[in-house]
């Protein structure tokens, strides 16, 4: 019995040091050069940062867009997906409302604007993308989002939902509310990209019937 536990005693501490060692290893040669080495990284499915940002976007607005480059510090790549809703009455089309984001990011590369039907988390996959991206202005969007988010994940449980919150300067804002202003002839600058303001200002002017829904 006492000789044992002095041979226990004798081996317990190399072996310590042995798996520790060991373990130390593994961990550098497999994990880390996932992260070090790009090619790795870009091979690796768990590093695909992409996300989707999906939405009406009935216009556009700035805290749209301060969401979509807030997406960038974190995803490489974010898909912009325009709703495509046969039972909303949208302002705009799809494809006008495709173009106008098309434009506003015409010169990023890491921004690709998509229309789509159906399920999200089809998409999503479709899109070869692990994360849907939404904006969370306040606690007024929590309860819709979480309900959303909750869905999304039992239909699909490998995309997960990400929330970002915007400026504060855009927390208030929504594309109801810049289409009610302009129908009324309110001021909207600061609050929508200019190529956006001459479209709204331009809808309204050929069609005065237009109605907001
Ligand atoms: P939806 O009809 O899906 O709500 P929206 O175009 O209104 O589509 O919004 C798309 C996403 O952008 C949603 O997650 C919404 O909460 C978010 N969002 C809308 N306006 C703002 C804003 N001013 N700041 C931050 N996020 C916003």
């Amino acid at each position: 019995m006492r000789s044992e536990r002095a041979t226990i005693q004798k081996i317990s501490l190399p072996l310590s040091l042995f798996l520790f060692a060991f373990f130390s290893l593994t961990k550098i040669l497999l994990f880390d050069n996932y992260i070090d080495n790009p090619s790795y990284a870009a091979n690796c499915d768990f590093m695909n940062k992409k996300a989707v940002y999906p939405g009406s976007f009935d216009p556009i607005t700035n805290g749209h867009v301060d969401i979509i480059h807030r997406g960038l510090k974190v995803f490489d790549q974010i898909v912009v997906a325009v709703l495509e809703n046969p039972k909303k009455k949208p302002l705009f089309t799809t494809k006008e409302r495709v173009d106008m984001i098309k434009s506003i990011f015409r010169d990023m590369k890491h921004v690709e604007i998509h229309s789509f039907h159906g399920l999200l988390v089809d998409f999503a996959k479709n899109m070869q993308a692990r994360v849907i991206m939404r904006g969370l202005r306040a606690i007024s969007d929590f309860e819709y989002e979480f309900q959303m988010a909750l869905m999304n994940r039992k239909l699909n449980p490998e995309i997960e939902t990400f929330f970002m919150t915007p400026s504060v300067n855009y927390s208030f804002l929504s594309s109801n509310l810049v289409k009610e202003v302009s129908l009324l002839g309110g001021s909207l600058e600061g609050l929508i990209p200019e190529e956006v303001e001459e479209k709204i200002r331009e809808k309204f002017r050929n069609d005065p019937n237009v109605t907001l829904i």
